[in-house]
């Protein structure tokens, strides 16, 4: 990070095409990424380059804005439309991910740039026809590539200007390594290369000497958080008994705004208190999604998409959703691992390695985590590309050690001596009629209750999960139809626990918080800036407009 200051240039310093320079700032991103600054002017000026970037750092647009601006120079002159790109990527997921980003930037080039994603669920015809009109870039798998080559439906060898490669390090993981030989066969002279990886293991070296002609590496010096200006770290001290009755009235007082990922803590209780949450939120109107490690990936995947697309704001999760890249994991033990889930997923490799969750403007630590690696991971789920973040822990007496650890070790990350994880100033006796409310909430959650609902979730998302893959990715508008975060109604809801009637809310807070009559509803949307909100009031803002 130290040097960004220093070079600092903005998109529109960097000659890039109008046209795209719209579409980035229709995204709302108004500066580029560290890796956007050092990466788009080397490829425009047509280097191979070797990234190592990790995800979230903005290395999918930097290497799609100067491969879309080279497509609309090239246009200029060309008598024929060719496929001069092709992007792999290690799953069907990222391809889909890829695609959105290229259909963002090119938002204001009309009809002019053509993609296609031969990962997604075509009918055979469509595709051969779409493919025959010779798309301008073409997104895959290596698996699908090979199948479509083999068909003899694919690209002029001379047309194919640039290759990238995504996610590089999964690609041999995945077994993709002899589908990427025979691409490469096909393929003896690509002008321009590009790989993309989070590690630079021995696997993307050898790919990069197969690949790459000297390339320029680019292994970026990034810090393991955004510093402490993008992204804020609060802990509220809480007993066990108070954090369900804190978190209900954060969200009623709606101090949390956005989008947010509730983490809990995964040793015996996960499952349980994946439900008790859920069911709990429910009981006020706080609609959940649960991220549940039993269901299959596709299903898992196809919850964050919903999120992405802004179907959800809450998803309670835990750690094993990082299962592929926990920190610290040698390189063999995950190759085992990322194989053995690549083949569960039935030759997709679905994984969660990679899958953003976007716009997530709050990460909450439900329970503190036990380890700083797991708090980094966390916390890094926000403040994505250049938006800005929340992490709230709540912290118990047993947990009070780690979060001594985990802030020595930010402090020492950030190189400074001030406080980086602040007193979020909360003061439950302010909320006494919350706390009343919540715990016969928390009450009414039973062992029952919970089991009844895991079962009853697990049903049915596994009925849908056939109908999920045919339907859903040819009928997109349909995705409505296919919510995960459905009330479970294994238990009574008592209809008024919906509302917050005004007189419960302190007067010190009413300013500060939307609630102005009992009609008042959580579930209802609220429009919100995605990239750049600061929406968790933060405990210095609240303790400032509390009126004592
Ligand atoms: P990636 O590392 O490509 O997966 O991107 C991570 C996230 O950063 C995505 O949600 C992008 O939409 C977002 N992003 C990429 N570039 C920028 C930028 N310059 N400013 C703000 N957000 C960005």
């Amino acid at each position: 990070m130290s040097n960004y200051n220093e070079k600092f240039m903005n998109f529109h310093q960097m000659e890039i095409d109008e046209r795209i320079l719209k579409a980035i700032a229709r995204l709302g991103w108004k500066s580029p990424t560290l890796i956007q600054v050092k990466a788009i002017p080397l490829l425009l000026e047509g280097k191979d380059v070797l990234v190592r970037a990790r995800t979230g750092s903005g290395k999918t647009a930097a290497f799609l804005i100067p491969i879309i601006h080279k497509i609309l120079v090239n246009k200029q002159n060309a008598s024929e439309q060719n496929t001069s790109v092709l992007i792999l990527a290690p799953s069907k997921d990222l391809c889909h991910q890829t695609i959105k980003v290229i259909e963002n930037l090119t938002v204001k080039c009309g009809r002019l740039v053509q993609f296609i994603d031969l990962a997604s669920k075509m009918d055979k015809t469509v595709l051969k026809h779409m493919l025959t009109e010779r798309p301008d870039i073409i997104v895959s798998t290596p698996a699908k590539l090979i199948s479509q080559l083999k068909e003899g439906n694919l690209i002029s060898k001379e047309s194919l200007q640039s290759l990238v490669i995504d996610e590089a390090d999964l690609m041999f993981s995945f077994g993709f390594e002899n589908d990427l030989r025979e691409i490469f066969n096909y393929f003896p002279y690509i002008y321009q290369s590009i790989l993309a990886s989070a590690t630079l293991d021995k696997d993307v070296l050898s790919l990069k000497k197969i690949t790459l002609h000297n390339p320029v590496i680019l292994k970026l010096e990034e810090a393991e958080l955004a510093p402490n200006t993008q992204l804020s770290h609060y802990h509220i001290l809480a007993e066990e008994s108070d954090k369900a009755a804190i978190l209900y009235t954060l969200f009623k007082l709606q101090l949390i705004k956005g989008k947010t990922l509730i983490f809990v803590n995964c040793i015996d209780r996960c499952y349980r208190l994946f439900y008790r949450l859920k069911l709990f939120l429910e009981q006020f109107n706080i609609r959940s999604c649960i991220l549940n490690s039993e269901l299959p990936v596709s299903i898992r995947c196809h919850t964050v998409n919903q999120f992405n697309q802004g179907l959800y704001d809450i998803i309670i999760a835990s750690d094993e959703l990082h299962v592929i890249n926990p920190m610290g994991e040698s390189s063999a033990q995950k190759k085992v691992k990322t194989k053995k889930i690549f083949k569960e997923v039935d030759g997709e490799a679905g994984v969660s390695r990679g899958i953003d969750f976007q716009f997530v403007s709050n990460v909450i630590n439900f329970d503190f985590p036990r380890d700083v690696n797991v708090y980094i991971h966390r916390a890094g789920r926000t403040a994505r590309g250049n938006s800005l973040g929340n992490v709230l822990s709540f912290v118990d007496m047993n947990e009070r050690s780690y979060l001594d650890t985990v802030h020595e070790h930010l402090k020492n990350s950030l190189n400074t001596k001030e406080n980086v994880i602040r007193n979020y100033l909360f003061k439950m006796d302010e909320v006494e009629p919350f706390r009343y409310r919540a715990r016969d909430a928390w009450r009414t959650v039973t062992k029952f209750s919970i089991r009844e609902s895991r079962i009853k979730e697990i049903k049915t998302e596994i009925v849908n999960s056939d109908k999920l893959k045919s339907f859903f990715d040819e009928n997109p508008r349909d995705l409505q139809a296919l919510r995960h975060d459905r009330s479970l109604h294994t238990i009574k809801v008592q209809e008024h626990l919906g509302d917050v009637p005004e007189y419960i809310v302190p007067n010190s807070l009413r300013h500060i918080t939307a609630i102005t009559n009992n009609k008042q509803k959580y579930g209802k949307k609220k429009s919100y800036d995605k990239v750049n909100n600061p929406l968790l009031v933060s405990g210095i803002d609240y303790a400032k407009k509390r009126r004592v």
